[in-house]
């Protein structure tokens, strides 16, 4: 991969990572915020509800955070676009496309079928 699909990689992905971030303090602040304002018992299960999506946002959000930083790590230890299981360059448009990936889209494809044939 050159240095300019590089750079717009790295400039894409600190783009997500600073939305996240920015989500994720908001998703902090509301939690903050609600507390004893539902004093209804109706209402106060719906924001348990509502707790449990914010916590498995948050929870997958964080995943997704450190799976950007891992990705920005590669870029400046040169290893990013590299798939991790065969070695070989992945696609610089499956990179535009989505640059926290760490397989060519042949793995990607056989681990997908794995967890397929796995149930998951
Ligand atoms: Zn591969």
């Amino acid at each position: 991969m050159d240095q300019e699909n590089l750079e717009y990689c790295r400039g894409s992905l600190q783009k997500q990572l600073d939305e996240l971030i920015g989500e994720a303090i908001k998703t902090v602040d509301g939690m903050t915020n609600s507390k004893d304002t539902f004093p209804d018992p109706t209402d106060r299960a719906a924001l348990e509800t509502d707790r449990n999506f914010l916590l498995r946002i948050r929870d997958r959000e964080r995943k997704l955070i450190e799976k950007i930083k891992e990705a920005l790590d590669r870029i400046d230890g040169s290893t990013f676009g590299i798939c991790e299981v065969c070695g070989k360059e992945i696609g610089e448009e499956r990179l535009k496309v989505r640059p926290v990936t760490t397989l060519c889209i042949d793995c990607k494809k056989k681990q997908e079928a794995k967890e397929k044939a796995r149930g998951l």
